[in-house]
C-alpha cells in the first residue's frame, strides 16, 4: 500500500500523471500535428497507433516522468519513420554519376548547382554539371549561370536534342578531364507524363548512375507522394531531395515520401542561394515537424491534470481543515478523467483505506457524485451541519437511501482525518498503520 501512497504523493507533486486516457489524448494531438505538417492521413494514423502500443508496452504510465518519455517515444518513432540515420551518397564511381529527376520547378537545376558546390568544397571533388534539359534554351542558360556562381564547369551541346547522347558525351568528357563526379540535370514537366518518364528512363539506362536523386518541392505536400511513387516505379531511385524547406514549409512530405517509396531523403534545400543545402537529418526533421504542433507542450499539458497549483491549494485546505465535498468531487472527477477506478482509487490520498470496503467498479462514484450534487454549498464545505432531516433531503434528491448518505459521510470523515494526519507529518505513522 505504501507503494500506492508514494504514487499518490508523486501525483500530487505533479510528477507522474500520464494515464492511458491521456496517452490516447496526447496521441490525438500528435496526429493533428502530423496532419498539420501535411503528413498523409493513413501514415499519421498508423504512426500514432505504433507509438501508443510502444507507450503502453513500455509502461510509460508507471515511470516517474511519463511526459518526457512520451515526447521521446514520439520523436524516436518519427525519426525512425524518416530513416533513422543520415543517408550518405555513393561516390565510388570514376566518375560517379548523379542523375537528377523530378517535375519542372521542383528545383533540379538549383540543386544541381548546390550539390556541385557542396561536393567541391566539402568533399574536395571535381564535379561536372551536365545540361540535359534540351527543350528550353533558358534551361541550359540557367545551368551555366549556376555553374559560374559555384565555379564548376558546365557541359552542354548546342543544337543536340538527344539527352542520352549528351549525357554519354559528358561522361566521356569528364573522364578525359579528370572530373570525378558528373551531375546530370534533366528536363521536367509540370505533371507526371509518359514522354518525360520514357526520356529520363532512357538516360538512366544509358548512363547507369550511382545515384539517381528525385527532387521534390516540399511545399507540394500530398502531391509529392504520388509524384515520388511514379518516379520510383520507373527509376528505382537512390534518394530524395526535399527542396524549398525554407520559411515555414512544414516538411511532413518527408515522412509521407519515405513511407511510400522507402528511399532515404539525402539532402534538403533551404533557399535559392547556392549554399542553401543541408544534409538531411531525420531527428532534426522530427523536431521541426513536432515543433509545428508544439507537441512537447501538449504532452506537458496532459501531464498537468494534477497540476502543482491545484495540489498546493489542496494541501492548504487539508491543513486548515477546509477540505470539503466540493474538493472531494473535484478529486473524483480528476480520477475519472484518468481512467479505471480500480487502478486509480488508491491515488486519492487516504481513499485507498477509506473506500477499502466499497466494491470499486467504474460506476462506483456515480452514487457518491449524485449525493454530493444534492448537497447545498454550505453542506459541502461544512459537512458537520448535515443532520437527520438534511440527510433525508439529500437521499431523496440523489435517488439514494439515507444509509448510503451516512456511509459516504462516514467515509469522508475518515478520509479527512487521514489526510490531515498525512499533512501533519504523520505520514510515516499512517503508513505504518496502513501496512498492518
Ligand atoms: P527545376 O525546373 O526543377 O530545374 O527547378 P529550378 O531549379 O529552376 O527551381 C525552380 C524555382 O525554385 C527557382 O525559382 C528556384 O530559385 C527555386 N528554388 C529551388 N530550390 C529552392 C529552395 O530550396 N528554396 C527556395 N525558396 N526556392 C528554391
Ligand atoms: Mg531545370
Amino acid at each position: 500500500l505504501s507503494d500506492k501512497l508514494d504514487k499518490a504523493l508523486h501525483v500530487l507533486k505533479g510528477h507522474g500523471s500520464i494515464t492511458e486516457v491521456n496517452v490516447a489524448e496526447t496521441l490525438k494531438e500528435v496526429r493533428r500535428a502530423l496532419l498539420d505538417a501535411d503528413v498523409n492521413f493513413k501514415i499519421a494514423k498508423d504512426f500514432t497507433n505504433t507509438v501508443k502500443e510502444k507507450a503502453l508496452g513500455q509502461n510509460v504510465l508507471t515511470t516517474l516522468q511519463p511526459g518526457q518519455l512520451m515526447v521521446k517515444l514520439v520523436k524516436d518513432e518519427l525519426t525512425q519513420l524518416m530513416g533513422g540515420e543520415t543517408a550518405g551518397m555513393n561516390l565510388s564511381g570514376n566518375p560517379s554519376v548523379i542523375l537528377m529527376s523530378g517535375l519542372q520547378g521542383s528545383g533540379k537545376t538549383t540543386f544541381s548547382g548546390k550539390l556541385a558546390n557542396y561536393l567541391k568544397t566539402k568533399k574536395t571533388k571535381k564535379p561536372l554539371l551536365v545540361a540535359c534539359d534540351v527543350y528550353r534554351p533558358a534551361a541550359i542558360n540557367q545551368l551555366h549561370v549556376v555553374g559560374d556562381q559555384v565555379g564548376v564547369e558546365v557541359y552542354s551541346e548546342e543544337g543536340n536534342m538527344n539527352p542520352v547522347e549528351i549525357a554519354q558525351n559528358a561522361i566521356a568528357h569528364a573522364k578525359k578531364n579528370g572530373h570525378n563526379v558528373v551531375i546530370v540535370d534533366t528536363a521536367g514537366r509540370l505533371a507526371v507524363d509518359e514522354e518525360m518518364m520514357t526520356e529520363i528512363a532512357n538516360v538512366h539506362k544509358a548512363i547507369n548512375p550511382q545515384e539517381t536523386l528525385f527532387v521534390v518541392d516540399a511545399m507540394t505536400g500530398q502531391d509529392a507522394v504520388n509524384t515520388a511513387k511514379a518516379f520510383n516505379d520507373r527509376l528505382n531511385f537512390e534518394g530524395v531531395i526535399l527542396t524549398k524547406l525554407d520559411g515555414d514549409t512544414r516538411g511532413g512530405a518527408a515522412i509521407s515520401i519515405k513511407s511510400v517509396v522507402d528511399k532515404p531523403i539525402k539532402f534538403i534545400g533551404t533557399g535559392e542561394k547556392m549554399d542553401a543545402i543541408d544534409v538531411f537529418h531525420p531527428s532534426r526533421m522530427a523536431d521541426r515537424i513536432l515543433g509545428m504542433g508544439d507537441v512537447v507542450s501538449l504532452v506537458e499539458r496532459a501531464q498537468e491534470q494534477f497540476d502543482e497549483e491545484e495540489a498546493r491549494k489542496l494541501q492548504k485546505k487539508i491543513a486548515k481543515n477546509q477540505f470539503g465535498f466540493d474538493d472531494f468531487l473535484k478529486q473524483i472527477q480528476q480520477v475519472k478523467k484518468m481512467g479505471s477506478m480500480k487502478d486509480l482509487v488508491g491515488m486519492i490520498p487516504g481513499a485507498g483505506k477509506a473506500l477499502k470496503n466499497v466494491d470499486i467498479d467504474d460506476d462506483a462514484f456515480k452514487g457518491i457524485e449524485a449525493i454530493i450534487h444534492s448537497m447545498t454549498p454550505a453542506e459541502r464545505s461544512t459537512p458537520g451541519i448535515i443532520n437527520g432531516s438534511r440527510k433525508k433531503r439529500i437521499a431523496k434528491g440523489s435517488g439514494t437511501e439515507v444509509q448510503q448518505v451516512n456511509q459516504l459521510l462516514k467515509q469522508f470523515d475518515q478520509m479527512s482525518k487521514m489526510m490531515k494526519m498525512m499533512q501533519g507529518g504523520g505520514g510515516r505513522k499512517m503508513m505504518q498503520a496502513m501496512n498492518k
